[in-house]
């Protein structure tokens, strides 16, 4: 998710927006000016383009206020929360640990579609007091209705059911939307077993993106479905339940993976002893006496008993094969204090989210400023195979 830009902070959690919200932004604007110039032929399209511009700021802000209460939320039950990542099909805020009861999980959940149902309904109510007195003729005529909406009301009766979408399609039970957490917090109360209930949660999530999947391909072919209708925007649909299929298998194989690291220390898993390198040898002979020799693609540098740094196969590859005599390790390794290091009571799958967050291969594992050990992303993937997770 690292995909976009940051745009600011609030309550100190970051805000990013993803590239493919650029895609909805756009397509947002794009259809509401048209949409202006049917209903509104009397406006200047300055005017049609600008509210339809204001209109997507506003959805922005409100899909914003919805993830902005899940985090919030989070927050107050003791969890930390780094970031918001706004992308094409809304929000995700990136809460840190898994909730730490079902009671926590529901009232994380509950109230971002809370605000959207609430924040659609306060923005129609507002709306309707923005209306103007219509004349008898216009009642009779739909487009001429709209013709009459002021540019306050026009914004105002388009947000706020677009809030109550927002919230009601949240609440789908497909993990991991927000229905989907729901359900998985019930059935975590009644099962009082995370994986469990993630399992079946997830179960649903997939049946519910099928068939979404399935209605969408139908109305491709020409069935009309009530709500949805016909035609060739089932293909959203297809997208959508594709996306949520994924979505489910994804945040199921994540529970399991984070269950199964949470109670093992980094020193159990571990290489030992990893064999290390001086600072003062060349390239030449790292990989003459050390790479090609054993099956490791990284070196912790080390002199003295002292962690100076980390050398890998990457790093080599920089240098051109000409410099490899001249070249020193200690001129091409990560030094030791750009490195993220382990100590080796430290959970596992706080490892595992460190190695994914900085995407590299392994990390250093220090005790007391010393060197205990090497660990790499394959002797987490060893130990999985061993709980047999696949
Ligand atoms: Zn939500």
């Amino acid at each position: 998710m690292n995909r976009g830009i940051t745009i600011g902070r609030i309550f100190g959690i970051r805000i990013n927006i993803d590239w493919s919200w650029l895609l909805i932004f756009a397509l947002i604007t794009w259809n509401l000016s048209t949409l202006f110039m049917e209903t509104h032929p009397g406006w200047t399209l300055a005017a049609q383009w600008g509210l339809a511009l204001v209109a997507a700021v506003l959805f922005f802000l409100s899909v914003l206020a919805h993830e902005l209460a899940h985090s919030l939320m989070a927050r107050a039950q003791g969890i930390p929360v780094l970031s918001i990542t706004l992308f094409l099909f809304g929000g995700v805020s990136n809460i840190q640990r898994e909730p730490p009861s079902p009671r926590a999980e529901f009232l994380i959940t509950i109230v971002g579609p809370l605000t959207s149902i609430v924040l659609g309904g306060l923005l129609i109510l507002v709306g309707s007091f923005a209306l103007p007195t219509l004349s008898p003729e216009a009642l009779n005529n739909p487009s001429g209705l709209a013709a009459q909406l002021s540019p306050l009301a026009t914004i105002l009766l388009w947000l706020g059911p677009v809030n109550l979408v927002l919230g009601v399609f949240n609440l789908i039970p497909g993990f991991p939307l927000d229905g989907g957490r729901l359900l998985r917090s019930l059935l975590w109360a009644i099962t009082d077993n995370l994986r469990q209930a993630t399992r079946w949660a997830s179960w649903v999530g997939q049946g519910v993106a099928w068939l979404l999947i399935f209605a969408g391909i139908a109305m491709v072919f020409g069935l009309e479905l009530p709500l949805f209708g016909t035609g060739l925007s089932g293909l959203w649909l297809v997208l959508i339940g594709w996306f949520l299929s994924t979505a489910a298998v994804q945040s199921y194989r994540q529970v399991v993976v984070q269950d199964i690291l949470e109670d093992v220390p980094v020193s159990q898993l571990m290489r030992r002893n990893p064999p290390t390198v001086p600072g003062s040898v060349t390239i030449a002979t790292l990989v003459h006496e050390h790479l090609m020799h054993s099956d490791e693609h990284a070196f912790p540098v080390v002199e003295d008993g002292r962690l100076l740094g980390l050398v890998t196969l990457e790093d080599v590859r920089k240098i051109s094969r000409d410099q490899w005599e001249t070249t020193l390790v200690r001129d091409v390794m990560t030094p030791a204090a750009a490195l993220t290091t382990l100590s080796p009571p430290k959970d596992a799958s706080e490892a595992l989210q460190k190695l994914q967050q900085r995407d590299v291969r392994q990390l250093p594992v220090l005790e007391n400023g010393r060197l205990a050990g090497l660990l790499r992303r394959r002797d987490i993937l060893k130990w999985l195979q061993l709980q047999g997770t696949e």
